[in-house]
């Protein structure tokens, strides 16, 4: 009776309006599509600038539906976190990321750091350091195989709680990158507080200089207040969105290392990788 009571959002109730049908459609077909194996993860290198060489790897979703084809993360993640539906689907997407990293060691693939994205819910569940932990230990991989990224405005919510979550994943030696840098209007004095690998310079600040950093003054200072501050707290920073060279130019100008984005690789399908890794090209 209670499964039952859970599905009766199926039915048709004329007054609920057209658009919160469609999230409960959508919410629907994703926790059907985890059970049928709809979901794989692509992986997008982060690279030395000025070499072009794969430092670490991004781990990204991908949900292709049989019917509706590619649906975009920036659609369906949201909606997770809303629904609670990201408690199922990212500890399925860490355990797939650790398998892959497992995989590719055991073949002997020269493997590099792997982030995994870990959405506010997840951050904020109880026990999710015991979680992370269990996987890596599950599929025998060590702390530096894995990276967390958390995008600022979780880190930054509720800021005794991450400090606590943050210094735990440290002292196991995992990684932490914040994302998405720049967008949430936090404190700098808490960052200082956060035990912290890197900030990613969000997207948004990369992307609109366009084509060329003079037309956009204040993106560019943004951006180079950022490298600034990273330099300051000894902190790596990551540009995010890379689409032409005059970006990555301006970027190395400033002093930025590392980057991604089109310019050098989308995100790839596992088998691109593995390729990349052992003829270990530049991008
Ligand atoms: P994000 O974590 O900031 O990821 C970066 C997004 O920028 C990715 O979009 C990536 O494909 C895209 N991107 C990379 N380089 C470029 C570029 O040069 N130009 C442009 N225009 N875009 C670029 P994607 O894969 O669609 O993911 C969107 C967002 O969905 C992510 O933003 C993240 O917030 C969320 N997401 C994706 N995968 C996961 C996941 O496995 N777990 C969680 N919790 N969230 C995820
Ligand atoms: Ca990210
Ligand atoms: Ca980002
Ligand atoms: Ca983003």
């Amino acid at each position: 009776a209670k499964a039952e009571g859970r599905r009766c959002y199926h039915f048709y109730i004329p007054e609920m309006d057209a658009a919160l049908q469609e999230r409960m459609e959508l919410d629907q077909a994703m926790r059907q599509a985890l059970e049928q194996n709809e979901f794989h993860l692509v992986y997008q290198p982060r690279v030395e600038l000025v070499t072009g060489r794969a430092l670490s790897l991004e781990a990204l979703v991908r949900w292709r539906h049989p019917q509706w084809g590619m649906v975009s993360p920036g659609r369906f993640i949201p909606l997770a976190e809303e629904t609670g539906f990201i408690l199922s689907l990212g500890p399925a997407i860490l355990r797939e990321a650790c398998e892959q990293i497992r995989v590719w060691k055991a073949r002997g693939v020269p493997t590099v750091p792997v982030a995994v994205n870990l959405s506010a819910r997840e951050f904020r569940e109880p026990g999710v350091v015991e979680r992370i932990l269990t996987v890596l230990a599950e599929t025998g991989l060590d702390a530096g195989d894995l990276e967390i990224e958390i995008t600022e405005s979780a880190a930054m919510s509720s800021i005794d709680q991450t400090i606590r979550t943050l210094t735990e994943l440290h002292g196991h030696g995992i990684r932490i990158s914040i994302d998405d840098f720049g967008t949430a209007y936090s404190s700098l004095n808490y960052l200082k507080r956060l035990p912290v690998h890197a900030i990613k310079i969000d997207r948004s600040f990369v992307s609109d200089m366009e084509q060329d950093p003079a037309n956009h003054p204040e993106d560019a200072a943004i951006i180079r207040a950022i490298i600034g501050l990273g330099e300051t707290l000894g902190l790596k920073v990551i540009a995010e969105g890379i689409e032409n060279t005059l970006q990555r130019d301006f970027l190395l100008d400033h002093g930025c290392v590392q980057g991604q984005g089109y310019l050098f690789s989308r995100p790839m399908p596992a088998e691109e990788v593995e390729h990349m890794l052992l003829h270990s090209k530049a991008l």
